[in-house]
């Protein structure tokens, strides 16, 4: 299998001001995430809000470059590159946000809005674009004569059936879709993670699908990659760790939507207390404060991540809880 990205050990911390007295701090977003992406496949990257999937969002689509680490793109590092060639290099990598309100300039026809990355990036003639942009709009499920409507006169689904379209105009290799259905009614999100599915099979674009919906997830992704407070804690192929997930968070997580059954039915977690603060995480295994299988070992140590059972977790007592 082909790898179109490689990250390794990529770490984001950003400084923060704490207000006058109290001077800056450290908020520890990313720490030494690593993982393959495999060309044409799903990888689902969930996590309670505030686990760095937003952050590792925009590390991916390179909207910013990492602390530390490496991210190679098609084999090239891309961590060191500076703001021009980043942002040449985005064309290969396109987002898909989760309000699609937020990302259509309500002022402008969206023919024009969809046509804007072939102008800039493309030697295509006028008429070319306007042909290229309609096949787009059928593709995704738009009438292709509504090229001179505004963001407003469409539904919801269809605004992210347009972000959708715009993010797949220059056939990028990776689309990284953060939330993309969860603004949608209910109704209308099978529809809109079925397109997606629809333009992987005619492209092969690889995905890079962050989620905090576990059934959604189940729906889409091949793999799954589960974080937290910035680290990965268990990350393979989605019918191993759905069927058998080994990290108690990741059980906690999987026990807490209905309608999904790991097959081991003794795993029946609840998550206890908040998501600590990525400013002062936890010592050791920065789960440990929720954890109850935690021991003195899990206070002083991180664990580091490491093959078992097919999977790759991060946890000092994966065996013996699984046992
Ligand atoms: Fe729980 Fe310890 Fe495993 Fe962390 S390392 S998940 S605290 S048992
Ligand atoms: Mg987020």
């Amino acid at each position: 299998m082909t790898n179109v990205l490689q990250a390794r050990d990529l770490t984001r911390h950003y400084e923060v001001s704490q207000g006058f007295l109290k001077g800056h701090a450290t908020v520890k977003a990313l720490n030494g995430v690593s993982f393959d992406l495999q060309a044409g496949r799903t990888l689902a990257v969930v996590g309670e809000s505030g686990c760095g999937k937003s952050t590792l969002a925009r590390q991916l689509t390179l909207i910013e470059p990492p602390t530390s680490g490496s991210l190679l793109l098609d084999g090239n590092d891309v961590s060191q590159a500076s703001a021009a060639e980043r942002k040449a290099m985005r064309t290969k990598v396109q987002m898909v946000f989760q309000n699609p309100y937020a990302s259509l300039n309500p002022r402008q026809k969206i023919g024009s809005q969809l046509s804007e990355p072939l102008v800039i990036n493309t030697r295509l003639s006028a008429a070319e674009r306007v042909e290229r942009v309609r096949e787009m709009m059928k593709l995704v499920g738009l009438r292709p004569e509504h090229y001179y409507r505004y963001p407003h006169m469409f539904s919801g689904g269809q605004r992210q059936r347009i972000a959708i379209a715009r993010a797949m105009m220059l056939n990028p290799k990776i689309v990284v879709a953060d939330e993309p259905t969860s603004a949608l009614d209910v109704s209308i999100q099978a529809q809109v993670l079925n397109l997606f599915m629809d333009l992987q099979e005619s492209f092969n674009t690889t995905y890079v699908f962050i989620s905090h919906n576990l059934a959604v997830v189940e729906h889409v992704a091949n793999d799954v990659m589960v974080m937290y407070l910035g680290r990965v804690v268990e990350i393979g192929d989605k019918d191993t760790i759905y069927s058998r997930p080994l990290h108690p968070y990741t059980q906690a997580l999987l026990s807490a939507t209905p309608s999904i059954h790991p097959e081991d039915r003794r795993i029946q977690i609840k998550i206890q207390g908040e998501l600590p603060s990525p400013l002062k995480p936890p010592s050791g295994c920065a789960f440990h404060k929720r954890c109850p299988f935690a021991i003195e070992r899990c206070r002083q140590e991180s664990p580091e991540l490491r093959s078992l059972d097919r999977r790759q977790v991060a946890c000092h007592r994966a065996e013996e809880i699984n046992a």
